[in-house]
């Protein structure tokens, strides 16, 4: 080898000593560094060349030193290396931190051993993460093992409360034989003892009826069982027994109501659980004299149920815990208005189960106001009650539904730009439907087609029971065509018609056990100068919202459409309370939206592991957004789709 190569080689293994990042030294046969590495000399704080002819007791503590020096009498004395020796140890600058050992014999060319080269890897890291692996398997297992806790608590909970149901049942036929004078007469005292005993068996019941409702919730037993209703309806059902049971307190109770039907599908009984229990619960704390006002109002897609009453309240601290399990926080004195704390827990599974959000605004003296939502079909507004129970009769006993919408969009503009009335109109677009509902052979005694026509509100509802997804599917794009044909036929130009499907997709109904028998989509057909409801457009941009204390906040994902914007906030906002709100999609920067938005609705974000502030979804609706900001975002939602 020419001088060049070896010292070319040497440079090679010069610039891997001084460049690794772990402590490399040789050592002679007395422990006297010969070579020391740049990490080694850096770690200590010294040049290399400083260390040359030291020994560890230079360096490190007596006791430090001597066990090294052990360990390199060791090597050297038996020929053995010391591989990865893992070792706590404090760095010069005192911190602790863990490090790994190697120690090799090094030997002269007669055999003898001369001294040792020695790598020292700071495993700090390595370490730490270990510690964390083994922690998070240690939490996994306790996760594992509460949850296993967890489930057997809820099936133990489901067999009491059903082996308490029949005694109870029995208790309650028994004494109600006495006090209706089945088996003898008896005086008013008596009569009055029984009632207080019948009394307390219903509250008795109640409490077993939520055990079980809360237990087959948590093992996801809860089967829903969904149908077509009028949620104005619904309510309507139990107003009576409501303003009478307040009445007994004297509390004015008032229900407000939209002008409209408002069409929702849910299980009609476990949402009348949710709304028997707000209701209940605002005049359970509510004081003689108090208001409760409840509220129907309908927003862009979905339906507000709002229950306000000018109670006891709740205090700030106990908000947050209010729909958990088992929490009671406002006492009340008497023992009959005593609960267990789960009808909020329950009915807030209940709404989110339907896809609905639930939350409440309280102040402790001042009174509550607890809301939810469900979805709305809009589309379906306008079937009427017998329509509507038909609808719901055919999908309990499992007949599939499809929908086929016709929306004339903007109908004042195009209105005008038609030649013929809106009656015409629509008795044309019937003579088209025959025709196509001929042709996709769609007919029969079991498939008989339902359709409602509002000629005012551009609406054409058909309803297809029994029809196959296919059938539906065909049906809806034949219309399409079938449709553009009459208009270009009439001379009617730049129609925009667009099929859209709604809402409840297929994949949410799979997952959802009560629809699973009666399968439901709904087409829709937009007709119409432009597009103009219910697009919506999700995209980032920092979206500046103008809170009512003249804070700014700042919002990162926006959801828009033209008739609201959803984001993801810190503070809590009131509901219905109103605010300005200025964002510019990322593209278009200088086109900047500024508008008055309503809080229609909240949804309070599950906090995840680690995360300190709370979170909250909301729905804003715009207030008489201006045209000029109507357009900028009706040109992007086109551009989109
Ligand atoms: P319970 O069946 O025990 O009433 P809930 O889950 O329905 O249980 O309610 C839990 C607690 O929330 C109640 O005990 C009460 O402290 C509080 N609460 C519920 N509704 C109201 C209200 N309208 N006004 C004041 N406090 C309420």
């Amino acid at each position: 080898m020419g001088f060049k190569e070896l010292k070319d080689k040497y440079q090679l293994l010069r610039d891997l000593m001084d460049f690794i990042p772990d402590v490399i030294y040789f050592k002679d046969k007395q422990g006297r560094f010969i070579m020391v590495n740049q990490a080694h000399a850096k770690g200590l704080g010294v040049k290399p060349e400083a260390l040359v002819g030291k020994t560890d007791f230079d360096l490190f503590s007596k006791n430090r030193a001597r066990k090294m020096a052990q360990d390199d009498a060791h090597v050297m004395n038996t020929g053995k290396p010391i591989i990865d020796k893992v070792e706590r140890a404090t760095r010069p600058d005192g911190v602790d931190n863990y490090v790994s050992t190697t120690k090799i014999p090094r030997y002269d060319d007669k055999g003898r051993v001369i001294g040792l080269i020695g790598i020292t890897r700071d495993i700090t890291r390595r370490m730490q993460f270990e510690r964390l692996r083994k922690d998070k398997l240690c939490v996994e297992k306790k996760l594992e093992s509460l949850e296993e806790l967890s489930a057997m608590k809820s099936e133990f909970i489901s067999t009491v409360s059903h082996e308490l149901r029949t005694p109870l049942a029995v208790i309650k036929g028994l004494v109600t034989i006495v006090f209706n004078e089945v088996v003898g007469q008896i005086n008013h005292k008596q009569k009055e003892v029984l009632q207080k005993t019948l009394d307390n068996t219903e509250r008795l019941k109640k409490i077993i009826d939520d055990l079980l409702d809360i237990s087959r919730i948590e093992r996801n037993t809860l089967k829903l069982h969904y149908s077509l209703v009028d949620i104005v309806d619904l309510i309507k059902d139990s107003e009576g027994f409501f303003i009478k049971l307040a009445e007994e307190k004297n509390i004015r109770l008032k229900y407000v109501y939209p002008g409209e039907p408002v069409n929702v599908f849910i299980d009609a009984d476990r949402v009348r659980q949710v709304i028997f229990n707000l209701i209940s619960n605002a005049i359970k704390f509510t004081m003689d004299g108090g208001k409760i006002k409840v509220e129907v109002k309908i927003l862009e897609s979905k339906v507000r149920i709002g229950v306000i009453d000018t109670g006891i309240g709740i205090s700030k601290a106990d908000l947050s815990s209010i729909f958990n399990k088992f929490t009671q926080v406002s006492r009340l004195p008497g023992a009959e208005n005593k609960g267990v704390g789960l009808g909020l827990s329950i009915s807030k599974k209940l709404v989110e189960r339907h896809k609905g959000e639930i939350w409440v605004e309280s102040k402790a003296g001042v009174g509550s106001k607890f809301y939810f939502t469900l979805r709305r079909f809009y589309t379906l507004d306008m079937l009427g009650k017998s329509l509507r129970n038909k609808v719901s009769r055919l999908m309990k006993s499992g007949i599939s539904m499809h929908f086929v919408s016709l929306m004339i969009l903007n109908c004042g503009e195009f209105r005008k730009r038609m030649r013929i009335s809106l009656d015409s109109l629509f008795k044309d677009l019937h003579a088209i439907l025959v025709l196509v509902l001929k042709n996709a052979k769609y007919s029969g005694a079991d498939k008989q087609a339902m359709s409602v026509i509002n000629p005012k509100a551009g609406k054409f509802s058909i309803i297809l029971p029994g029809a196959s997804s296919r059938q539906a599917a065909n049906i809806s794009s034949l219309l399409k065509y079938k449709i553009k044909q009459y208009f270009s036929s009439n001379k009617v130009e730049d129609v925009f018609i667009t099929i859209g499907s709604l809402s409840y997709s297929q994949k949410v109904l799979s997952q959802d056990d009560g629809f699973s028998p009666s399968r439901f989509s709904i087409k829709e057909i937009y007709i119409g100068s432009e597009m103009r409801r219910f697009k919506r457009l999700s995209f980032k941009t920092n979206i500046k919202l103008f809170l009512p204390d003249e804070k700014v906040e700042l919002s990162e994902s926006v959801d828009v459409s033209e008739g609201g914007i959803c984001l993801v906030i810190k503070h809590l906002l009131k509901t219905d309370s109103e605010l300005k709100v200025s964002f510019a999609f990322p593209e278009n920067k200088e086109s900047i939206i500024t508008a008055k938005v309503r809080v229609a609705w909240i949804k309070k974000i599950e906090l995840l592991f680690g995360e300190s502030f709370e979170k909250y979804k909301v729905g804003l609706e715009f207030i008489n957004l201006e045209n000029r900001c109507k357009k900028i975002i009706r040109r992007r939602l086109l551009n989109k789709s």
